[in-house]
């Protein structure tokens, strides 16, 4: 499993993803982006924070 922190790319965002692939993590944080963060796109630049951050786990 991947797991990714969204508080390492937005200070004080407490929202955490579990997912089996990396694009399976970016689609959610895509979606919670623009849910969340008023994101309408995730640029190559966020795309390659996240990549940064993604962790593995258990
Ligand atoms: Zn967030």
């Amino acid at each position: 499993m991947k797991k990714f922190y969204c508080g390492a790319v937005v200070p004080g965002c407490q929202t955490t993803f579990l997912a089996d692939s990396e694009e399976q993590i970016l689609a959610k944080v895509a979606t919670h982006a623009r849910e969340a963060h008023g994101m309408e796109e995730v640029g190559d630049e966020v795309v390659a924070q996240v990549r940064a951050n993604i962790r593995e786990t258990g």
